[in-house]
C-alpha cells in the first residue's frame, strides 16, 4: 500500500523535505559500431530490435516494478538502440546531474566489433562520475575462452567501467542495488551460474522502439545454449552446451503482449509481428515446448501473423502460425 497523501505526518514529513522520492536512472543502451571511416553506423529504420535489449529492459521494468531499490525509490528505465537512435552523453549526463549522479548506465548486448564503440559512449559518463557497465558476448566470450584477460577489457577495468559476464535473469537486481549504493562490483562474473528461462519476465521492447525499425517487428530469444559442438561456435561457450528454454506459456504471453500492444497502439495490429531472430539455440527450445501447436490456434483466431525465421536450419516456417 502506498502512503497516505492526505495524513497529518504525511505533510509535516514533505514539509521536512521526508517524503522525496529519490529517483534511479537506469540507462539501457545498445552500442552500434563504426565503419571503416570512423562513423557510427545507424540506420533511419533498423533492421530488428536488439532481443538484448529487450530482454534487459524486461528485466529493469519488472525490477522497477517490484521496487527493488525500496518504496521511496523510483527506478526510471531509459532504452536506447543506437543503430536508429542517436546517443547524447551530454543529455544523459544532465539528467544523472538533476537526479544527484543516482542511477546506472548499462551497455548491453555489446558484441566485439561494438566493443571500442561502448567505451567510447562509457568514457564521458564514467568521467562524469556516473557508474557504466558492459554486458554481451564480448565480455562474457572473452572471460569463458581467454586465458587472459585481453587489453581492451583491462582498459575498461582502469577506466573505471565494470563487466558483466554471464546472463542477467535473477542477478539484475543485485547490479541495480550495487550501483545504488556506490559499490558496483568492477566484475560480475555469472558463466558458471546459467539462469533458467522458464517463468522470467519477457522479452519485451515498446511500441516506439519497434516503429524505428524496418517492419516493425519484435523479437525474442526462445532458448539459449546448444547441444552441438561446432568448433568455431562461441555460443556454446558462453551460454553452455545444453539447451535452456522459455516454456510454451512464456512464448504465449510474448505473443499476446505484443498482439496487446499492437492492437492498442497507433499502428495496425498487423504491423508489429513476433518474430523470432533466432539460432540453434531458439529453434531447439521452440520444439522442444511444444510452442507452435499452442500459437497455431490464437494465432487462427485473431488473426496475427507470426513468422518464426531460422537462420541455422535454414528454414523458415511462416504461419498463421
Ligand atoms: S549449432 Fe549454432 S549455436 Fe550450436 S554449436 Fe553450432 S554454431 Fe553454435
Amino acid at each position: 500500500m502506498g502512503p497516505n497523501l492526505r495524513s497529518p505526518i504525511f505533510g509535516v514529513a514533505r514539509m521536512l523535505g521526508c517524503s522525496k522520492v529519490r529517483r534511479f536512472q537506469l540507462v539501457l543502451i545498445k552500442p552500434s559500431h563504426y565503419d571503416d571511416d570512423g562513423y557510427v553506423i545507424q540506420w533511419l529504420r533498423s533492421f530488428i530490435p536488439s532481443n538484448t535489449l529487450a530482454v534487459m529492459n524486461a528485466l529493469a521494468t519488472d525490477a522497477a516494478a517490484r521496487q527493488v531499490l525500496g518504496t521511496d525509490v523510483n527506478i526510471d528505465v531509459t532504452v536506447i538502440d543506437e543503430t536508429n537512435t542517436r546517443v547524447k552523453p551530454k543529455a544523459i549526463i544532465a539528467r544523472f546531474r538533476k537526479n544527484g549522479g543516482f542511477g546506472l548506465v548499462g551497455l548491453v548486448g555489446v558484441q566485439s566489433n561494438q566493443f571500442p564503440r561502448a567505451l567510447d559512449i562509457a568514457r564521458p559518463l564514467r568521467a562524469a562520475n556516473i557508474a557504466v557497465i558492459v554486458g554481451g558476448f564480448h565480455v562474457s566470450g572473452c572471460f569463458a575462452m581467454l586465458p587472459d584477460l585481453p587489453s581492451d577489457l583491462q582498459g575498461a577495468l582502469e577506466s573505471g567501467i565494470s563487466l558483466f559476464a554471464g546472463e542477467a535473469e535473477d542477478r539484475f537486481d543485485n547490479v541495480i542495488r550495487d550501483a545504488a549504493n556506490g559499490q558496483l562490483k568492477p566484475i560480475y562474473n555469472y558463466l558458471n551460474n546459467l539462469p533458467q528461462l522458464t517463468g522470467m519476465p519477457i522479452p519485451y521492447l515498446a511500441s516506439g522502439h519497434l516503429t524505428r525499425t524496418f517492419g516493425r517487428h519484435t523479437s525474442f530469444d526462445a532458448g539459449r545454449g546448444c547441444p552441438y559442438q561446432c568448433s568455431f561456435c562461441t555460443i556454446i561457450n558462453v551460454q553452455g552446451r545444453k539447451s535452456r528454454g522459455r516454456s510454451a506459456d512464456d512464448i504465449e504471453r510474448i505473443l499476446r503482449e505484443n498482439w496487446r500492444q499492437a492492437s492498442t497502439g497507433s499502428s495496425s495490429p498487423t504491423t508489429i509481428l513476433p518474430v523470432t531472430r533466432i539460432g540453434s539455440q531458439s529453434s531447439i527450445a521452440l520444439s522442444n515446448c511444444g510452442s507452435g501447436s499452442r500459437l497455431a490456434p490464437i494465432s487462427r483466431s485473431r488473426s496475427i501473423r507470426c513468422v518464426i525465421a531460422s537462420r541455422i536450419s535454414s528454414t523458415r516456417r511462416s504461419s498463421p502460425a
